[in-house]
This record gives C-alpha cells, sequence and structure tokens, in this order.
C-alpha cells in the first residue's frame, strides 16, 4: 500500500524587517548586489503541523537547482534578499529555504512554484503599505504590539504573527511577520497555531 499521507497542514510565509536583522549584536551583510530597499523580505515559506510542529528536510534527493530560477532572479533578489554574513546573491539563503522547508511541500509545489508562490504572496500583502497606512513607519519609534497586530488582521483579514528580536541596546523591535496560507501555497488563511513568540508591548520599528 503506498500511504499519501497529508504531508502537512499549511504554510507559514515568513517575512522579514531588514532593519531588525541588522542592527542586533550580530549586525548583517548587504548582498553583492548592494543594499536591499527598506522593505520587508521574504525569510521563507514552511510547511507547518497543525499541532505547531513542522517538517525540515524532506526530501535530501531534491536538491537547489539554481537554473530553475533563472528568470525569477531579479524579483528573488528584491523580494528575497540575504542578510547574513558574509556577503553573498542570496542562493545560499534560497538552496536553504528549499531543502530545509520546500522539499516537505513538494507534494504541492515543485522547485520554481515553491518560489513563485511566496513572490506571489509577498506582491499580495504589502506589509510596508499596510503599516504606513495606519502611521506605523521605520522611524525608530515604539508601537504597541497591539497597534501593529491590529493593523495586519484589518488589512489582511486574518491575525498575523509576530516575532521580535533585539536591537543592539536591548530593545524589542519588530523582526518578522508570519502569516498563515493554504497548502496550495496561494491563500491567506487564519492561523491554526499562532508561533509561541514573544515582544514586549511596545516595539521599536528599526530604521533601515
Ligand atoms: P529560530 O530558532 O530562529 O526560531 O528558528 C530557526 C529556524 O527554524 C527557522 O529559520 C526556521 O527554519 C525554523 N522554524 C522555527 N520556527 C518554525 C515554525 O514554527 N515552523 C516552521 N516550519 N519552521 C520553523
Ligand atoms: P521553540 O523554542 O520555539 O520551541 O523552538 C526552538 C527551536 O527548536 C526552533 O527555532 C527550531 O529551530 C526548533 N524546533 C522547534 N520545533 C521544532 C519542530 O517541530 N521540528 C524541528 N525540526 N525543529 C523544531
Ligand atoms: P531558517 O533555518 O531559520 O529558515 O533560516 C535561517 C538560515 O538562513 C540561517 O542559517 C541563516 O544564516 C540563513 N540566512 C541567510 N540569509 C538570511 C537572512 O537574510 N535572514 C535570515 N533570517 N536568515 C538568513
Amino acid at each position: 500500500v503506498v500511504c499519501v499521507s497529508q504531508e502537512f497542514d499549511f504554510f507559514y510565509f515568513v517575512q522579514q524587517w531588514p532593519g531588525a536583522y541588522c542592527d542586533t549584536k550580530q549586525s548583517c551583510c548587504y548582498p553583492k548586489t548592494g543594499k536591499p530597499t527598506a522593505d520587508f523580505g521574504i525569510h521563507g515559506l514552511w510547511p507547518n503541523y497543525k499541532d505547531g510542529s513542522y517538517p525540515s528536510n524532506c526530501d535530501p534527493d531534491s536538491v537547489f537547482d539554481k537554473s530553475q530560477l533563472s528568470e525569477i532572479m531579479s524579483s528573488l533578489q528584491k523580494n528575497w534578499p540575504s542578510l547574513s554574513c558574509p556577503s553573498s546573491n542570496g542562493f545560499r539563503f534560497w538552496s536553504h529555504e528549499w531543502e530545509k522547508h520546500g522539499t516537505c511541500s513538494e507534494s504541492e509545489l515543485d522547485q520554481i512554484e515553491y518560489f513563485e508562490a511566496a513572490l506571489k504572496l509577498k506582491e499580495k500583502v504589502n506589509l510596508l503599505e499596510i503599516l504606513k497606512n495606519a502611521e506605523i513607519e521605520p522611524d525608530d519609534g515604539f508601537y504597541s504590539l497591539d497597534s501593529i497586530e491590529e493593523a495586519i488582521t484589518k488589512a489582511v483579514g486574518h491575525a498575523p504573527g509576530i516575532e521580535c528580536n533585539k536591537d543592539s541596546a536591548g530593545h524589542s523591535q519588530l523582526y518578522q511577520v508570519y502569516l498563515c496560507v493554504d497548502t496550495s501555497g496561494s491563500e491567506i488563511i487564519e492561523c491554526p497555531v499562532l508561533p509561541k513568540r514573544r515582544c514586549a508591548s511596545d516595539v521599536q520599528f528599526a530604521k533601515f
């Protein structure tokens, strides 16, 4: 009997604020193509289970193949930049995301479909615009976590998960936004389980 189990329940679509990745003690490195624009960037599209656990590295035979991405390369560089050190052109980050997470949703999306799905989601949900419309801007100011959650919930129709990290002075700051997506990778859904992340009640929105 071939067991075709449901391989995952939903995706987390995770976007990161570059200002918060870069102003920690650890710092960051800009891509070889230059400083990214001051916008949220994609971190990943992560298959997850409803109980909060998740599969990873599901298919060692499905190695990342950058030749499949030539047509979306400039879009990936713009929307999915890698800010880790040493400075890179993104391939290491994309390859890591594909092999750790993407290979666990191969029953739904092959490699090019996986990256395209993430890019489409980013286009659909313009977080920076949504926050600006609520007068929440990356100006090093502090904003209530509630106001951030509320602005995104109103605009998207579903509550986000918010993750914070700390800047080098120890301030809690907006780092990543999690939205939940159906298994086809196209529709934002209510989160079956929100990631357990901690933020202070007021968080900084760092300049970038
Ligand atoms: P961290 O330790 O920074 O929270 O997470 C490290 C890595 O674990 C993330 O980059 C991601 O690959 C994975 N990860 C963390 N939390 C989750 C989660 O809730 N769901 C999934 N699918 N992956 C996660
Ligand atoms: P947490 O403190 O949120 O439980 O997770 C700490 C780290 O453990 C995460 O960042 C992630 O790297 C790892 N982790 C948590 N849950 C899972 C899981 O279900 N599967 C895997 N592979 N790693 C997990
Ligand atoms: P995760 O395992 O949490 O999905 O992805 C984190 C891995 O991707 C880490 O090994 C990290 O060094 C690498 N990475 C490369 N570029 C970036 C980036 O811009 N942001 C984050 N969060 N991780 C990055």
